[in-house]
């Protein structure tokens, strides 16, 4: 008997974290297939199969799950953190929350023995009733994104048991990377570090730069969700660093990574804090590394500093004629 063909199929797969999971395991020799909302081509979609799919069709999901046979389903499509949390909360449940149960569906109907690995977030754990927060910590969500992404780790975990599903929930931290948008800080401080240093701007406005978080690189976090997906059982794990920096510490390593002063550079803007900030957020990633050997090859400093050589390197590029 000839082993099963491995096919990933990975939602999402033009966001940061779904191209990196196609390269790792395009990489790993899995034929991969991704899903996206957006119409259009993508650089990425020669190396693989690319369909269409908006997360509110549960028929079309059926139909790409029926064609491709995965034999794992990695959940990246969402409504992210970045902005605008309160602009369209109905189609953050729907896409963030309710997705993830036809997803299950899916999985029931056309073969249970697919594994599912679902993109969760330390956002569950809102204001935080314990720090670090671990697999045991219960959730407080403060925003209707960890309202919604509760519900999907809730069916993930029922379905688990009620159905036997090899389905898991990677609880994600703060997880960053070049292919990050500017609407988060870590790659808007990057950005700016680099075009301060070739003179192209001159300073950057920032909110509140006491604000921490656990920041790690999206590859790393990809890797622990391959794991999961490999291990003998299926269950939940917190994917962190289990350290935290401010913005300011962000900064400092951004803007000194290209031999400026951020003090020099950076504006504090009041109203730019948020209202309902989680202060403690922190993982204890001591079950993945643990069970899974998974541990974070990239540290802060050196997550910055690929981050502002990057946006060097797309700035030069974009103002050498
Ligand atoms: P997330 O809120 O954890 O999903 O990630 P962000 O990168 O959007 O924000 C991380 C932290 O940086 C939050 O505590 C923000 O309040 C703080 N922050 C400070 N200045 C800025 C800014 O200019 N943009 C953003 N996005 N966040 C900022």
């Amino acid at each position: 008997m000839t082993a099963r063909e491995k096919v990933a199929l990975i939602t999402g797969v033009y966001g940061q974290d779904g191209s990196y999971a196609a390269e790792l395991l395009a990489a790993c020799g899995y034929k991969v297939v991704g899903t996206t909302h957006s119409r259009g081509g993508h650089p990425a979609a020669n190396a693989m199969a690319v369909e269409s799919w908006n997360l509110r069709d549960e028929q079309r999901l059926g139909e790409i799950v029926e064609r491709h046979r995965p034999s794992e389903i990695f959940n990246f499509a969402a409504y992210s953190t970045g902005t605008g949390m309160y602009d369209d909360p109905v189609g953050i449940c729907e896409v963030n929350g309710l997705a993830v149960l036809k997803i299950l569906e899916a999985i029931r109907a056309v073969d249970p023995s697919i594994r599912f690995c679902q993109a969760s977030s330390s956002e569950m754990f809102g204001e935080p009733v314990a720090k670090p927060q671990s697999e045991l910590t219960p959730f407080n969500p403060r925003s209707p994104y960890g309202a919604a992404k509760l519900y999907a780790h809730n069916m993930i975990g029922i379905y688990r048991t009620r159905f036997d599903l090899f389905a898991c929930s990677a609880i994600l931290f703060n997880h960053e990377s070049p292919r990050r948008t500017q609407n988060f800080v870590t790659r808007k401080v990057s950005r700016a570090a680099a075009a301060i240093s070739l003179g192209l701007e001159q300073a950057v406005t920032l909110g509140n730069l006491d604000a921490r978080r656990d920041w790690g690189f999206a590859g790393d976090a990809v890797r622990a969700m391959q794991l999961m997906l490999a291990a003998d059982e299926p269950e939940d794990y917190v994917v962190a660093t289990g350290r935290t920096q401010s913005v300011r510490d962000l900064c400092e390593v951004a803007f000194s990574h290209v031999g400026l002063d951020y003090r020099d550079h950076v504006r504090v803007n009041a109203s730019d804090f948020r209202p309902a900030e989680p202060r403690q957020l922190v993982g204890d990633p001591s079950k993945a590394k643990r069970k899974l050997g998974w541990e974070p090859t990239i540290g802060f400093e050196a997550l910055v500093q690929m981050m502002v050589d990057a946006d060097l390197d797309r700035l030069r590029a974009a103002n050498t004629t």
